[in-house]
């Protein structure tokens, strides 16, 4: 039996200010949260990722931090926060907050302290320089809404460096008491019961910033640091890390299973948009055998959805292009020149055969799955909103006013819920799919279960078969626990495909879960059928 619980979770991502209001102030709040576990037990999800909850001048969606030993009182107060895990707790599931240690807000104490007097405590927790540095407009993270990565501030009288927006100051981890202090962040949020951290924007956290550079070294040694510390305090805690870096700089944030034990799989994300924009398997195929060995202690989380953009700087431009012809079109469906900013429903036309078959098929990649809130009613996205707000809306519970979401009038909701047309609430929502047993929602829970009876996804170790048709990606996956195989047509054309030399002699095929009951003899696995967007988990006996 693994006993590494994030190799057989399934991680749910939300914020709670888009999730549930509980006290009709137009804000989603933890008790909110609460009140909704019963559906998240349910859904068969097992790990919450909660974006941002701290107190900040949100500017950024909350990753603008100005407290991180505190919650955003207009999302709860701590003790709030302590009932939500314990809640959680009691249904199975576990709690993951997001660490965003690369910077605070501008409005955050240390930066306001650092700013007003160069003999302040704090004033080396930030990235300084006495005179303009050379390369002032290099490395910004959001091109065409970001100018720079220095400012000058006329208070410190000094530039200061961030390489997110300018209302974001960059910690300077080079300093070790800027280390202690997240060492600090991270045991205080253990102590109150979180299972792990999702760490933002993990490559540019170690990045050891001179002004006279235009390129920053990486120290990775600050990350075995960050994940001592956090054993120490709690041996099962994880850090799952957003670092969208290049092939061969990834294996230097698992370092030997003693740095960051969970990485999201970029590659993997940006090649199954392709392969579903291309209706082939060859480019998920690919990206799968390209990926490094990574330590057995380690993992993967997969993605198709996530509270930002689809970033699809890892393709090439054409391969870029075709996602772009395929899925976004128009420019106000693009952002930052590299990405997406809709939801899967929206892109795949809200077609139901092509958005189950990407949900199962990220279900039985190798790796924990991880998915957006919304995605498993097919909710849509609200382009009108600017950048990645388009895909922040609030949840869709019931076609009541504002969607079930708040009892705030209309204009005073964190965001505008979606309303009208194929994706509004009065169509899409949890009550009305709760009610259908034909509905995506009841899909997913079915998924979810199935899910559960196929560790092999997560903790086994796994190979790419050839089916011998472009179109169909197949995978077997072995642990202590069995093998299971998981195959999936990309293509709208039905097909049969031959695993019969891909196996061993006298193996027969249980159907685990599929996009209709095939009623195949196990014994038969020569002749696989396979609709058009046709998926099947098989059991091998
Ligand atoms: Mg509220």
């Amino acid at each position: 039996m693994e006993e590494r619980w994030f190799k057989e979770a399934v991680i749910y991502c939300l914020e709670a200010s888009t999730f549930q209001d509980s006290n009709g102030d137009g804000f989603g709040d933890l008790r909110g949260l609460i009140a909704r576990l019963d559906y998240l037990a349910r859904l068969g999800v097992t790990c919450l990722w909660l974006g941002p909850v701290h107190p900040t001048p949100g500017r950024d969606d909350g990753y603008d931090v100005a407290d991180y030993y505190g919650i955003d009182p207009r999302l709860g107060s701590l003790g709030d926060f302590v009932d939500l895990v314990h809640q959680a707790s009691n249904r199975g599931l576990r709690v993951m907050i997001d660490l965003v240690v690369n910077h605070t807000s501008d409005e955050h104490p240390w930066f306001q302290s650092a700013r007003a007097d160069a003999a302040s405590p704090y004033r080396d927790w930030y990235v300084w320089s006495a005179a303009e540095p050379a390369h002032t407009h290099d490395g910004v993270v959001f091109p065409g809404v970001q100018k720079t990565t220095w400012t000058y501030d006329k208070k410190a009288r000094a530039w200061y460096y961030h390489r997110f927006y300018d209302f974001q100051p960059d910690l300077n981890w080079a300093n070790p008491d800027v280390r202690a202090e997240v060492a600090r962040i991270i045991a205080f949020w253990l102590q109150l019961g979180v299972s792990g951290f999702r760490m933002d924007a993990a490559p540019f956290v170690i990045e050891d910033v001179h002004p006279d550079e235009a390129v920053h070294r990486r120290e990775y040694r600050w990350l075995n640091d960050v994940r001592d510390r956090l054993s120490w305090r709690r041996g099962d805690a994880v850090i799952l890390a957003e670092a969208n870096v290049p092939r061969d700089e990834l294996l230097e944030y698992f370092g030997d299973g003693d740095r960051l034990p969970m990485l999201f799989n970029f590659s993997l994300n940006q090649h199954l948009f392709l392969a579903l924009a291309r209706g082939s398997a060859g480019p998920v195929r690919e990206a799968l055998v390209a990926l490094p060995t990574i330590p057995p202690t380690c993992t993967w989380a997969t993605f198709l959805r996530n509270h930002d953009e689809v970033d699809l700087s890892g393709l090439s431009e054409n391969e870029r292009d075709e996602c772009f012809a395929a899925f976004g079109p128009e420019e106000s469906m693009q952002l930052y020149g590299r990405g997406i900013r809709r939801r899967l429903a929206p892109m795949l036309g809200g077609d139901r055969r092509r958005l189950e078959l990407a949900y199962a098929i990220q279900c039985s990649l190798p790796g924990t799955p991880v998915l957006r809130y919304g995605e498993e009613l097919g909710m849509g996205d609200d382009l009108s909103l600017p950048e990645r707000n388009a895909l922040r809306t609030p949840m869709q519970w019931s076609d009541e006013p504002n969607a079930g979401f708040s009892t705030a009038s209309s204009d005073r909701l964190i965001r505008p819920v979606i309303s009208g047309g194929k994706f509004g609430f009065e169509r899409v929502n949890v009550d009305a799919q709760r009610a259908d047993s034909a509905s995506l929602l009841a899909w997913f829970e079915r998924m979810l279960r199935s899910l559960r009876e196929c560790p092999e996804f997560g903790t086994g170790t796994w190979a790419t078969l050839d089916p011998a048709t472009d179109a169909v990606l197949a995978l077997r996956f072995s642990a202590a626990t069995g093998t299971v195989v998981a195959v999936s047509n990309l293509a709208d054309e039905p097909c049969t495909v031959d695993l019969g030399p891909e196996l061993p002699e006298g193996t027969r095929l249980l159907e685990v879960f599929a996009n209709r009951q095939y009623g195949q003899s196990p014994a038969d696995q020569s002749r696989l059928e396979l609709d058009g967007f046709g998926y099947r988990w098989l059991r091998v006996r």
